[in-house]
Protein backbone atom coordinates (compact mmCIF):
# COMPACT_ATOMS: atom_id res chain seq x y z
CA UNK A 1 0.00 0.00 0.00
CA UNK A 2 1.57 3.39 -0.83
CA UNK A 3 0.49 5.37 1.98
CA UNK A 4 1.52 3.03 4.71
CA UNK A 5 4.65 3.89 6.08
CA UNK A 6 5.50 0.44 7.49
CA UNK A 7 4.86 -0.75 3.46
CA UNK A 8 7.13 1.98 2.63
CA UNK A 9 9.64 0.64 5.26
CA UNK A 10 9.75 -2.84 4.04
CA UNK A 11 10.05 -1.72 0.25
CA UNK A 12 13.23 0.71 1.84
CA UNK A 13 11.16 3.73 0.76
CA UNK A 14 11.17 5.20 3.91
CA UNK A 15 14.07 5.58 6.44
CA UNK A 16 14.58 2.95 9.15
CA UNK A 17 16.93 0.87 11.38
CA UNK A 18 16.83 -2.27 9.76
CA UNK A 19 17.69 -5.44 12.76
CA UNK A 20 16.77 -8.63 10.66
CA UNK A 21 15.18 -9.16 7.45
CA UNK A 22 14.28 -12.67 5.35
CA UNK A 23 12.24 -13.17 1.99
CA UNK A 24 8.46 -12.49 4.35
CA UNK A 25 9.73 -10.83 6.81
CA UNK A 26 11.52 -7.30 7.89
CA UNK A 27 12.24 -5.95 11.81
CA UNK A 28 13.93 -2.33 12.77
CA UNK A 29 13.58 -0.33 16.04
CA UNK A 30 10.29 1.24 16.99
CA UNK A 31 11.48 5.05 16.46
CA UNK A 32 9.50 5.77 19.93
CA UNK A 33 11.25 2.94 21.67
CA UNK A 34 9.89 2.05 25.29
CA UNK A 35 12.67 0.23 26.04
CA UNK A 36 16.66 0.12 24.43
CA UNK A 37 16.17 -2.15 21.61
CA UNK A 38 12.34 -2.01 21.33
CA UNK A 39 11.64 -3.50 17.84
CA UNK A 40 9.21 -3.95 15.49
CA UNK A 41 8.84 -6.69 13.63
CA UNK A 42 6.47 -6.64 10.14
CA UNK A 43 5.23 -8.98 7.22
CA UNK A 44 6.55 -7.64 3.89
CA UNK A 45 3.04 -7.98 2.80
CA UNK A 46 0.28 -5.60 3.86
CA UNK A 47 -2.04 -6.84 6.08
CA UNK A 48 -3.70 -5.73 9.02
CA UNK A 49 -4.65 -8.04 11.77
CA UNK A 50 -2.49 -10.82 12.31
CA UNK A 51 -5.42 -13.55 12.29
CA UNK A 52 -4.60 -11.82 8.74
CA UNK A 53 -1.87 -14.08 7.92
CA UNK A 54 -2.12 -16.86 5.39
CA UNK A 55 -1.40 -20.24 7.11
CA UNK A 56 1.63 -20.52 5.18
CA UNK A 57 2.86 -16.93 5.91
CA UNK A 58 2.06 -17.50 9.91
CA UNK A 59 5.03 -20.09 10.51
CA UNK A 60 7.32 -17.80 8.83
CA UNK A 61 6.93 -14.41 10.78
CA UNK A 62 6.33 -16.05 13.90
CA UNK A 63 10.10 -17.35 13.40
CA UNK A 64 11.08 -14.05 12.53
CA UNK A 65 9.49 -12.71 15.49
CA UNK A 66 11.43 -15.68 17.70
CA UNK A 67 14.96 -15.18 15.72
CA UNK A 68 14.82 -11.44 16.73
CA UNK A 69 13.95 -12.33 19.98
CA UNK A 70 17.30 -14.31 19.80
CA UNK A 71 19.24 -11.77 18.61
CA UNK A 72 17.56 -9.28 21.70
CA UNK A 73 18.63 -11.64 24.13
CA UNK A 74 22.04 -11.88 23.03
CA UNK A 75 22.48 -8.22 22.52
CA UNK A 76 20.92 -6.82 25.91
CA UNK A 77 20.56 -9.83 28.16
CA UNK A 78 17.43 -8.46 28.88
CA UNK A 79 15.13 -10.25 32.22
CA UNK A 80 12.52 -11.26 29.42
CA UNK A 81 11.43 -9.82 26.45
CA UNK A 82 7.33 -9.31 25.77
CA UNK A 83 5.69 -9.28 23.05
CA UNK A 84 2.51 -7.23 21.91
CA UNK A 85 0.24 -7.70 18.54
CA UNK A 86 -2.79 -5.67 18.27
CA UNK A 87 -2.55 -4.27 14.47
CA UNK A 88 -4.01 -1.03 15.32
CA UNK A 89 -2.28 2.58 15.10
CA UNK A 90 -0.61 1.42 12.26
CA UNK A 91 -2.38 -0.59 10.76
CA UNK A 92 -0.16 -2.86 8.68
CA UNK A 93 0.75 -5.96 11.53
CA UNK A 94 3.32 -5.40 13.67
CA UNK A 95 5.04 -7.14 16.66
CA UNK A 96 6.32 -5.22 19.22
CA UNK A 97 9.51 -7.06 21.20
CA UNK A 98 10.41 -5.19 24.19
CA UNK A 99 13.05 -6.42 26.20
CA UNK A 100 12.93 -6.00 30.01
CA UNK A 101 16.09 -4.48 30.79
CA UNK A 102 17.54 -5.65 34.30
CA UNK A 103 17.14 -2.63 36.56
CA UNK A 104 14.97 -0.03 34.29
CA UNK A 105 11.30 0.44 34.93
CA UNK A 106 9.39 1.01 31.64
CA UNK A 107 5.73 2.04 31.01
CA UNK A 108 4.70 -1.75 29.64
CA UNK A 109 5.51 -3.73 32.37
CA UNK A 110 4.12 -0.95 35.11
CA UNK A 111 1.02 -1.45 32.87
CA UNK A 112 1.23 -5.03 32.86
CA UNK A 113 1.51 -5.44 36.65
CA UNK A 114 -1.50 -3.20 37.07
CA UNK A 115 -3.32 -5.36 34.53
CA UNK A 116 -2.23 -8.26 36.82
CA UNK A 117 -2.70 -6.77 40.52
CA UNK A 118 -6.13 -6.28 38.95
CA UNK A 119 -6.92 -9.16 37.26
CA UNK A 120 -6.27 -11.46 40.42
CA UNK A 121 -8.26 -8.78 42.41
CA UNK A 122 -11.58 -8.45 40.48
CA UNK A 123 -13.62 -11.13 41.19
CA UNK A 124 -14.60 -12.49 37.67
CA UNK A 125 -18.44 -13.58 37.66
CA UNK A 126 -17.87 -16.53 35.09
CA UNK A 127 -18.90 -19.81 36.57
CA UNK A 128 -17.67 -23.90 35.66
CA UNK A 129 -20.06 -24.14 33.52
CA UNK A 130 -18.86 -20.70 31.60
CA UNK A 131 -15.43 -21.90 31.13
CA UNK A 132 -16.66 -25.00 29.84
CA UNK A 133 -18.73 -23.47 27.17
CA UNK A 134 -15.77 -21.27 26.25
CA UNK A 135 -13.62 -24.35 26.10
CA UNK A 136 -16.17 -25.94 23.78
CA UNK A 137 -16.65 -22.81 21.54
CA UNK A 138 -13.02 -22.76 20.92
CA UNK A 139 -11.89 -26.12 20.59
CA UNK A 140 -15.01 -26.90 17.85
CA UNK A 141 -14.34 -23.79 15.95
ZN1 LIG B 1 1.45 -1.70 4.93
Amino acid sequence: MKECIFCQIAEKKEKAYIVYEDEKNIAFLDIYPITIGHTLVIPKKHIIFHTDLEPEDAGPFYRAVYLVSKKLQKAFQPEYISLLIRGTRVPHLHCHLIPKIKDKDNIFDKILDLHHFLQVRIKTNLEEKDFEEIQKRIRES
